[in-house]
């Protein structure tokens, strides 16, 4: 599975670089997608969880009933992403990826440091149903 989506993650992540012209690019093709994502990042929705000592680090991105897991680039944990990326192959990404991306570029994210022990609480109360 990881192989299929970083395939069609290719066009995306393509000179690995978010300068003015892959930005006219990302607009076109992702278009609302884009945009959510866009406000995904300035109302800073998306965070970067480093663990200490071991230096794993977890992109968590704000979703609208829960948090998801994404590993940039590559895979998220979305309802979207399975079903229109992986499955029905219609998308190349979801807005949470998109989001990651963005915001990794444009350094608009919060960084959170934890230690290691506290991995496996955090990741579960991070992701679980928001209410
Ligand atoms: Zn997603």
């Amino acid at each position: 599975m990881l192989k299929i989506t970083k395939v069609a993650n290719k066009g995306l992540y393509m000179n690995n670089a978010f300068n003015s012209s892959n930005l006219d690019y990302l607009t076109k093709r992702y278009k609302k997608e884009y945009l959510k994502a866009w406000n995904l990042v300035n109302e800073r929705g998306v965070k970067k969880y480093i663990f200490v000592p071991s230096g794993v680090e977890r992109w968590i991105v704000k979703g609208r009933k829960k948090n998801y897991v994404v590993l940039p680039g590559i895979f998220c944990q979305c309802e979207d992403f399975y079903i229109s990326v992986v499955i029905k192959r219609k998308k190349q990404t979801c807005y949470h990826l998109l989001a990651q991306m963005i915001a990794e570029e444009t350094k608009k994210y919060e960084e959170i440091e934890l230690k290691d022990e506290c991995y496996s609480k955090v990741l579960c109360k991070l992701t679980c149903t928001l209410n």
